[in-house]
């Protein structure tokens, strides 16, 4: 498959694209950021890159970061991992608060703000300095010790997020967080200041096409049984109230974030991802979404 070639066609049609939605205007450090730019990288199993457009620049990943501490978690509790948070879609908009209060704190999926709170709660237990352990871990998925938090981006999600301060809090008085709330969510901000790029989170993802190992860094990182799971996870669940939108046009296990990434995987054949700031009112990038879609259009490959 010419994967480069589909690539550089799927760029020059998003970048016609009029409507480009609006960046994530409710963390100011994220609200300036330009609509034009456009990325895309595919890492197969075999280990070949293709990028094109801004593929090598790095961004906020944001909510994409909730597959990471989910797969430490899941290293770290296996199965004891849905005793404090649920694997059921949500159908709610990713930083809801309604359904907690009659399930009792308890969230409904990881990778929804109240469940990627508890998940960072659960990992801070074996970690003595869980920023640096999760740094660790993602330099060491992609291979580049450049991955840094952006620290600005952690303050100014700091400075406004009140509703994940809420959600700490909520969650807190019904007992599923051990940790204290402001600790919690100190690394949940900065987990989703990451700073990547395309490339760095197709390479990073690998694991999750290649039954749990990752042949980008030769690392057996979850194992056959938990990556089908969280595959399945990302496929209910990965894009927050619009998981069946993404279902339908692109039709791949996947995770977005407000930054305006977004990866997918093709199981047994590689990763892809791609960004661009502007998203629509579910929180998920226009043009990523877009491209991902022209993607399994051009390849004809899908899970199904
Ligand atoms: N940092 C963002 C928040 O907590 C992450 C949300 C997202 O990417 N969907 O609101």
């Amino acid at each position: 498959m010419n994967y480069q070639e589909i690539i550089d066609r799927i760029e020059q049609e998003v970048q016609q694209e009029t409507h480009r939605g609006k960046a994530a205007n409710y963390i100011p450090a994220l609200a300036l950021q330009d609509l034009g730019k456009f990325g895309m990288a595919v890492h197969t199993i075999d280990g070949q890159d293709f990028v094109v457009g801004r593929a090598e620049e790095s961004f906020s990943i944001q909510s994409i970061a909730k597959v990471f501490t989910l797969s430490m978690a899941m290293q770290q509790f296996d199965e004891l991992v849905w005793k404090r948070v649920g694997k059921e879609p949500s159908g709610t908009r990713f930083n809801s608060l309604v359904q907690l209060e009659y399930e009792s704190g308890i969230p409904r999926n990881p990778f929804m703000n109240a469940g990627a709170l508890v998940i960072t709660d659960m990992i801070l237990k074996n970690s003595e300095n869980l920023k640096n352990d999760l740094l660790s871990f993602v330099r060491g998925l992609s291979d580049n010790q450049y991955i840094a938090y952006n620290e600005e981006v952690a303050r100014s999600e700091k400075e406004t997020g009140y509703r994940n301060v809420a959600l700490a809090n909520f969650i807190k008085s019904f007992g599923n967080l051990n940790n204290k709330p402001e600790d919690v969510l100190d690394v949940y901000f900065h987990q989703c200041s990451l700073q990547m790029s395309c490339l760095d989170l197709s390479r990073a993802f690998i694991y999750l096409a290649n039954r749990g190992f990752s042949t980008f860094c030769h690392k057996q990182v979850l194992n056959p049984r938990q990556t089908k799971r969280l595959n399945s996870i990302l496929l209910t669940s990965g894009l927050y109230d619009a998981v069946g939108d993404f279902a339908y046009r692109v039709g791949l296990p996947g995770k977005s974030g407000v930054g305006g990434g977004i990866v997918a995987i093709i199981p047994g054949q590689l990763a892809v991802s791609a960004w661009s700031p502007g998203l629509n009112e579910s929180g998920n990038s226009v043009l990523a979404l877009k491209a991902l879609e022209l993607f399994t259009t051009y390849t004809g490959i899908s899970v199904f």
